[in-house]
């Protein structure tokens, strides 16, 4: 099954937005064994969307338009559709209740005609109720191809992906089941781990795929398979985990989630044992709270951050002590550990990290090499940091400060 994704906005091209639902759109749709084989960002402009769309029908089954549904002239979406389906608009009092409903919930001013319009929808359409947002999403269907079009709205067009278009789809298609399970690997290179695994890797049956994935220090291996026997599918993939795992013991950090990343795997975890994070930041800025706090449900086990970037916030806030900094430097092993034991107290949190380094291009409060980063991590029993180079790009130097920050911090909570 092959699909098509369209996305609609003058913003897009100007590169004021950058196109995340296409990225959104694709990962879902993989997941239920939906290939993508086109990727398309065109403007709000009539002949543009049309040919779009007709270039799109010659080559997929199913297309998935974003974007332009909104109630202003610019949005053009909705009338090109109608046309490029000889139909003609209609109101779907199902859409128009709707609309009432989130105005009178959220907006409490007058309903306006341009937003009553956002219920007129072409005849020959399924509305796709949008339970966040005034513009619904539609479903057409021409022969056996299936147009969609959804609002722009990222979260929007996320939970209409999520709710609707995905269960639809399936039904639709007959779906195989798709797995991907995810290990998370540290401190190993990638032609390295390859040797390591090699005769597992050779031995693996031939529906199972195997990628690896690295990035910024850490590695990831995906274990992929598709068909209709979910449970045997899962076994499948379970018994080469448990076969693999033994062959990089000290390098194994845990599985990522199927769509989550390192610090989802931190936050199921810290829940589950109902354990508290606080993190002290420096030369991360911030960065490490912030893959915490950008996951939904983080209050239940992170309990703060503060970023302690100049020296006296150090000392004045986080109460490092000035004869450390001054023996050892503001980028140092005390510093970092420190860092992490004041932010434990003052946050009353089970575990804390802390980072202090040398994020370049020029050196800052220290002598210390530009890369130089200390992380250090605070538990109940004690505290205890590493030091790294990261080399000399700023944002490189940030990222993998970030990633390694999360590494630790997840091996250090697997560890009992
Ligand atoms: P609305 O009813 O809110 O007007 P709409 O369907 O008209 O919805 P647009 O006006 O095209 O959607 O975009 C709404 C918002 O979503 C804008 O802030 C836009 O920048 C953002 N957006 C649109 N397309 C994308 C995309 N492909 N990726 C990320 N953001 C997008
Ligand atoms: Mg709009």
């Amino acid at each position: 099954m092959l699909a098509e994704i369209i996305t609609i906005g003058d913003e897009l091209l100007i590169g004021q937005v950058v196109d995340t639902n296409s990225a959104f759109i694709a990962k879902q749709l993989n997941k239920i064994g939906v290939s993508i084989y086109q990727i398309t960002s065109i403007q709000d402009d009539k002949a543009h969307i049309l040919k779009a769309l007709s270039d799109a029908e010659k080559r997929v089954d199913i297309i998935i338009c974003t974007g332009g549904l909104g109630p202003t002239k610019d949005d053009i979406t909705k009338k090109t559709i109608a046309q490029y389906f000889n139909d003609i608009l209609v109101k779907d009092e199902s859409v128009l209740q709707n609309i009432e409903t989130i105005w009178k919930q959220h907006v409490r001013t007058e309903l306006l005609q341009v937003n009553k319009d956002q219920a007129l929808i072409p005849s020959k359409s399924k509305p796709l109720m949008n339970k966040l947002g005034t513009a619904p999403g539609m479903w057409l269907e021409k022969g056996d191809k299936v147009f969609i079009s959804l609002p722009g709205v990222p979260y929007e067009m996320e939970a209409l992906i999520e709710y609707q278009v995905i269960p639809q789809l399936k039904d639709k298609y007959n779906c195989p089941f798709i797995l991907h399970k995810t290990l998370l690997v540290y401190g190993i290179g990638e032609s390295a781990l390859a040797a390591r695994i090699e005769s597992w890797e050779d031995a693996l049956p031939k529906h199972i795929k195997l990628a690896y994935l690295p990035n910024l220090g850490k590695m990831r291996l995906r274990l992929s398979t598709k068909g209709f026997d979910e449970a045997k599918l899962r076994q499948e993939v379970q018994d080469q985990i448990d076969k693999v795992i033994p062959l990089i013991k000290e390098e194994y950090a845990g599985l990522e989630d199927e769509d989550g990343s390192v610090e989802v795997v931190i936050a199921k975890q810290l829940t589950k044992v109902a354990r508290t994070l606080a993190i002290a930041e420096s030369c991360t800025g911030g960065a490490v709270a912030e893959r915490f706090t950008s996951h939904s449900g983080a209050s239940a086990f992170f309990k703060g951050g503060i970023v302690t970037y100049a020296t006296e916030s150090k000392t004045n806030i986080l109460k490092v002590t000035k004869a450390d900094i001054e023996a050892h430097s503001v980028v140092s092993a005390q510093v970092a550990e420190a860092m992490a034991k004041n932010a434990q107290q003052l946050f009353q949190s089970d575990y804390a990290i802390a980072t202090t380094g040398n994020a370049g291009p020029t050196k800052g409060d220290s002598d210390a090499e530009v890369g130089t980063v200390f992380i250090a991590i605070a538990t109940k029993t004690g505290v205890y940091s590493e030091v790294f180079n990261f080399g000399n790009s700023r944002i490189k130097v940030i990222n993998k400060a970030v990633n390694k920050a999360l590494e630790m911090l997840l091996k250090e909570i697997f560890k009992n």
